[in-house]
């Protein structure tokens, strides 16, 4: 690492569990980040800042009015703009030391291990159960760990999912195959808090550091569910389902 490296992420290289150590592996690591929205607003700074040696942000949406109130990643005079090359000039801006790679196109059965494959982490950010079981099966298809995270209304949800490794539960055992065809827009429909969201995404980021780092417990497993309502988190096990048709 250069001086100014050193000088950057020093509040990092403090940390024990973290050292010069922990900072090359995140410096070694490739993220694919799905979804640039409200989530993925909270996660792509907290990466980039962390120094993530390789971003790969896709989303194929454009910024709208109604995005700013939780996706503080965009302003008012950029509505209409496309939501990932927007990214990638924040993270550019954020640190040079991240070499951001834009992919400005909607994730699909067709193009997702496409997309995916090379990476060492998946954080997907998508607003919708469609796109998120596309993205889990990839992931364990590709042996790569895949965070999820999703928020609506008050609640929120991450979990870290270790699909190919054998015994351990992959998304799809948690949510089962009946949302195959749920492409519809949660946000929408259901309404969202932004300041939750931005929670959520943080926690998301902070899943998805300790893993690449090392930091023990490993999360995976487990899904961390917070209710932005009572102000609670809590902890479920996840158990791996044998008949998946992802990693069964
Ligand atoms: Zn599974």
């Amino acid at each position: 690492m250069t001086d100014e490296e050193l000088d950057r992420y020093a509040r990092h290289i403090v940390l024990r569990q973290f050292g010069g150590a922990g900072q090359q592996r995140l410096k070694a690591a490739r993220i694919a980040v799905v979804g640039a929205g409200g989530i993925g607003s909270a996660v792509i700074p907290a990466l980039a800042g962390a120094g993530v040696g390789r971003l790969t942000i896709i989303d194929g949406d454009t910024v709208e009015l109604s995005n700013l109130q939780r996706q503080p990643l965009y302003r008012s005079d950029q509505v209409g703009e496309g939501k990932s090359v927007l990214a990638g000039k924040f993270v550019n801006a954020l640190n040079p030391f991240v070499d951001v790679v834009v992919i400005s196109c909607r994730i699909d059965a067709d193009n997702a291990t496409e997309l995916l494959a090379g990476h060492d982490l998946i954080l997907d950010g998508t607003d919708n159960f469609a796109t998120r079981l596309i993205v889990s099966d990839t992931a364990v298809r590709l042996g790569i760990p895949l965070v999820s995270a999703a928020a609506a209304q008050f609640q929120g949800q991450v979990g870290l999912f270790r699909g190919h490794v054998a015994g351990a539960p992959c998304y799809r055992c948690f949510v089962g195959d009946a949302f195959d065809a749920d492409d519809c827009d949660t946000c929408a429909e259901q309404g969202v808090l932004g300041a939750l969201v931005g929670t959520v995404g943080q926690y998301a980021a902070l899943v998805a550091i300790r893993a690449i780092v090392g930091i023990e417990p490993d999360a995976a497993g487990k899904l961390f569910l917070f209710d932005g309502a009572a102000l609670e988190w809590r902890t479920m096990r996840l158990p791996a389902d044998p008949e998946c048709k992802a990693c069964g």
